[in-house]
């Protein structure tokens, strides 16, 4: 028999309902990996092996009852540390929230649970989701799985959801959930070799994610391939009164819809993102994948997005803007940490407990953000970056009058080294490039496995969809998935 480890979502259910295996088996058979990769990966900040082993005893005798499992039954799964988890440590990766231990639990993570999903553990990230390489992390980088032939250097898994995508591709866990705000789902996985999906904005509750950019936060699944990442985010769906921006719609059954014929469909490639300087290995997965969406019956036409070019910039003035307000709410009163120096004073403890439990990165994004936002520059960057944001969306709606998907690559390179691109942030914002535009259009958009560099590593291709068409961007990742037959895995090294 495979390992059980090598199975996704939908073989772990099926397998556990059919009596194959046990949930405690399957939960046991994770918890092992989790702990041997622990120290080579730090994927996780917390592993919760009685958390998993709990709720697999309570599907294992669910069964025995003769009652229905749940559409995730007994699957195992690793949780991004930015969703709160009730009596489980939850951190957004900063030392500010270290020991902050949640009474409640996000809609999400609640909503897998009640379909019978179990907790792993809590995955590392970049701190406050602020990155694209998990090295902003106070618990250290996450280690990607992939290493370059005969090269022992440590590579990134991307960011910020670098934990989830480290240990989907590691065989930590068959899924795991993350959170995207412009592209933290998406880059990791195409970094990684694993499938990703973030669906349309208000499709997941917020409530209970630790927020970064509300206008642009959502979460999102992570596994192996498109019909897990479809069964993961039905589960993880639909309308919460506690978020006001949540998306009040019935959550269509995507897995049941789940289709790779695209005859009849238009898919739009978008002559903006071919970018100066894009490697030429990118360039051909993307020929690549427009040749296997033709195969697979769809009619593939160039379409324009003409402010793609403003969309980096615009986003790193609106998603500070809206993390400096957030983060505001960390001052050291109400949680986490609260560094109190003798005699000190309330201004005193607030300006020591910020200074010590946010890192650089996320204390250069709140000064660019109280910057964009203050009384003299309110019109000349906030405001103006709203306007640019709303002709962004424009470009889209006006390509999707034409086309019902657009297809792009999902990074402009494959996993760098750790260390090779963390000295210059503009250098890593671009990885951003193909992600911040969805992101800013709120639009459903997933990564998918389509082929290895000349190195070896993995490289993504995007499907951007219309605003609640998850079912055609999923559609057209099977397309790619079942021409692609993606079956690379990282060798264990660890
Ligand atoms: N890399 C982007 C940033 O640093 C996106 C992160 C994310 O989607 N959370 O903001």
């Amino acid at each position: 028999m495979t390992d059980i480890t090598d199975l996704g979502v939908a073989a772990i259910r099926d397998g556990i309902a059919a009596g194959t295996f046990s949930a405690v088996e399957v939960a046991e058979a994770f918890n092992a990996n989790v702990a041997a990769a622990q120290d080579a990966l730090n994927a996780f900040i917390v592993a919760t092996p009685d958390h998993a082993i709990a709720a697999a005893k309570a599907i294992d005798a669910r069964r025995a009852a003769g009652e229905a499992l749940g559409p995730m039954g007994g699957v195992p799964i690793g949780m991004k540390d930015l969703f709160a988890t009730t009596g489980v440590q939850t951190t957004a990766a900063s030392h500010i929230l270290e020991g902050f231990v949640p009474q409640y639990e996000s809609t999400v993570s609640q909503k897998l649970w009640d379909a019978g999903a179990g907790l792993l553990g809590k995955l590392n990230l970049d701190q406050f989701a602020m990155g694209s390489s998990n090295e902003s992390s106070h618990f250290g980088s996450v280690v990607s799985p992939w290493r370059r032939p005969g090269s022992n250097a440590p590579l990134t898994a991307g960011g910020s959801s670098g934990g989830s995508s480290a240990a989907i591709a590691a065989r930590l866990v068959p899924a795991a959930t993350g959170t995207d705000t412009g592209g933290s789902i998406r880059q990791p996985a195409a970094y990684t070799g694993t499938t990703g999906i973030k669906p349309t904005y208000g499709r997941c509750s917020r409530w209970g994610v630790v927020a970064y950019a509300s206008s642009l936060d959502q979460a999102g699944a992570m596994a192996r391939d498109v019909t897990d990442c479809a069964i993961m985010l039905e589960s993880m769906a639909g309308f919460d009164p506690k978020d006001a921006t949540s998306l009040n719609l019935p959550v269509p059954d995507w897995t049941a819809a789940l289709s790779g014929d695209l005859k009849g469909k238009k898919v739009g490639i978008p002559k903006e993102y071919r970018v100066e300087g894009m490697p030429a290995e990118i360039e051909a997965i993307w020929e690549q994948g427009i040749a296997w969406l033709k195969d697979a019956g769809a009619e593939v036409v160039e379409v324009s997005l003409p402010h793609t070019q403003y969309a980096l910039a615009t986003y790193y003035i609106i998603a500070p803007a809206e993390a400096s307000s957030n983060l505001a709410r960390y001052d050291g009163v109400r949680y986490g940490l609260r560094d109190l120096p003798d005699g000190a004073g309330l201004q005193d403890m607030y300006a020591a407990t910020r200074a010590d439990g946010f890192g650089a990165e996320v204390k250069r994004r709140i000064l660019i953000g109280t910057y964009v936002l203050s009384a003299g520059f309110y019109d000349a960057y906030y405001t103006k970056a709203q306007k640019v944001r709303a002709l962004i969306s424009q470009d889209f709606a006006k390509a999707f009058e034409q086309v019902d998907v657009l297809l792009t690559p999902t990074a402009p390179s494959a996993a760098f080294a750790l260390g090779e691109s963390n000295e210059d942030p503009i250098a890593m914002y671009l990885n951003d490039v193909f992600t911040v535009p969805a992101s800013l259009a709120g639009l459903p958009a997933m990564s998918v496995p389509a082929g290895l560099d000349a190195q070896g590593l993995p490289l993504g291709l995007q499907i951007i969809g219309r605003p609640l068409d998850e079912q055609g961007v999923l559609n057209a990742g099977l397309a790619i998935e079942g021409r692609a037959a993606f079956a690379a895995k990282p060798e264990t090294w660890w």
